[in-house]
């Protein structure tokens, strides 16, 4: 057989770095990056044939685990029945329904193919809409990797120490502005400084880009009335959050409307998929109806469409988001003891199905707390959990995701695997 070795020197010959997406290379954490061959429910099967508990499904989109038999069968049907029109479809309709269903904000929303996508089109709608260039992110926040969001940039962006990219033109980045997560007065001394010029305020209304940071009671809320009153837009980057945090979202478990929202990852159920959405007064600006414009070739494709509704309907089967909390507080309530009990300086940050473990005091409210994170601790911890047959993400600045295939032994099993991890980590680091 060929081992994993041998394998990733041939993707290193022909595909950058041997990944098609930066994170994956396991630079944050050294190592060989493993190579997959197939997932069932909580577990993957690696391409040297150990099994492991995945606790990164894909990087949030397989919030019911892999190859669930009813999104595969979903998935089976539509590939028999065509793979792509470039023409409207009767399924787009019903996942269009499906999520104006769940999320009262939307009212109308434009699919295409990726988070990336969503978050571009949405700024590009927010400039159209309002006649204003610039634009506020969070320092730390990952919105996709197109021009005006490359700027301190989490997840990958910031696993690399790449804080803003060659090739994004000095004229964009200079109009995407940085304000600090939780701190809705640099948000304000922004908004004051160029009064009427800001398109839009887009955030992740629970970070996971930079590890899990929630919103602390009253920001989002903050954001929302600094919004309306200086007639800039606010875009909920929901391609994390959407249908995970709550059926609705964040915006429904924080109790907080945005102007538009991005939706991606759970939404296309394993495909590619993204959306934008809004009321209907805005979405109707982009093209066809209005003036600015959007495309895709693949935009509603059948395969992702068919995947998207399966995954969907079955989040609502009764107690869903009930037992994606429950698996998400029997982690954390294995994990916490241990950290206590070994005295490791770290904190446990959650938000139902999504957490991160930082190797550091905490609490971790912005990006700022992150500095003096000495990120190898992590990788120790990868590393050892990995050899006790669990996968986590490979860098700190990630979140653990957990899904409905998880059950609660896996749940022990991990919190087993992570007591004899975080053991071995305080002693080799004393
Ligand atoms: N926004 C957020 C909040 C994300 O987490 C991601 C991807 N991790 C994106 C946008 C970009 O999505 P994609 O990778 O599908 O382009």
């Amino acid at each position: 057989m060929t081992t994993n070795e041998e394998l990733f020197e041939r993707a290193r010959s022909r595909i950058p770095g041997g990944v098609n997406s930066p994170v994956r290379a396991f630079g944050a954490v050294g190592g060989t990056p493993v190579l997959f061959r197939e997932g069932r429910g909580s577990r993957v099967v690696t391409a040297d044939g150990r099994e492991l508990v995945d606790l990164v499904g894909s990087w949030g989109p397989l919030i019911v685990g892999h190859a669930h038999p009813e999104v595969v069968a979903a998935d089976s049907r539509a590939l028999e029945r065509g793979t792509s029109f470039g023409a409207p479809t009767d399924a787009e309709i019903d996942l269009a329904e499906l999520v104006a269903d769940r999320v009262p904000s939307i009212e109308k929303l434009r699919l295409m193919s990726s988070g990336t996508e969503a978050c571009m089109t949405a700024i590009r709608l927010a400039r159209g809409a309002t006649g204003r260039d610039r634009v506020i992110k969070f320092a730390g926040h990952y919105h996709g990797h197109s021009d005006s969001f490359l700027i301190q940039a989490g997840s990958g962006a910031l696993t690399l120490g790449v804080p803003s990219s060659p090739g994004v033109p000095e004229a964009i980045a200079s109009r995407t502005h940085l304000a600090r997560f939780n701190d809705s007065a640099s948000v304000e001394a922004l908004l004051d400084a160029f009064p009427g010029e800001f398109a839009a305020i887009i955030v992740e209304p629970v970070a996971g880009n930079m590890g899990t940071v929630p919103p602390e009671p009253g920001f989002l809320e903050d954001l929302r009335a600094l919004a309306t009153r200086h007639g800039t837009l606010l875009v909920f980057d929901e391609v994390m959050t959407g249908f995970r945090v709550a059926r609705g979202g964040a915006q429904e478990r924080f109790n907080v409307d945005p102007d538009l929202t991005t939706l991606a990852k759970v939404l296309g159920g394993g495909l590619p998929m993204g959306a934008v959405g809004g009321p209907a007064e805005l979405l109707d600006q982009l093209a066809p109806v209005g003036p600015i414009y959007q495309a895709g070739t693949l935009s509603g494709n059948p395969l992702a469409t068919a995947a998207g509704i399966a995954t969907l309907r079955l989040l609502d089967a009764p107690g869903t988001y009930d037992l994606l909390e429950a698996r998400g507080a029997r982690l954390e309530a294995g994990i916490r003891p241990a950290l206590r009990e070994l005295s490791i300086p770290a904190c446990y940050q959650r938000v139902g199905s999504m957490a991160t473990l930082f190797f550091l005091e905490g609490p971790v409210r912005s990006l700022d707390s992150l500095a003096g994170l000495d990120a190898s601790i992590y990788s120790r911890f990868f590393h050892a959990m990995l050899e006790r047959g669990v996968y986590l993400p490979p860098s700190q600045y990630e979140a653990f995701f957990l899904s409905t295939a998880h059950t609660e032994a896996d749940i022990d099993l991990i919190v087993d695997a992570a007591r004899a991890s975080l053991a071995e980590i305080a002693v080799r680091g004393r």
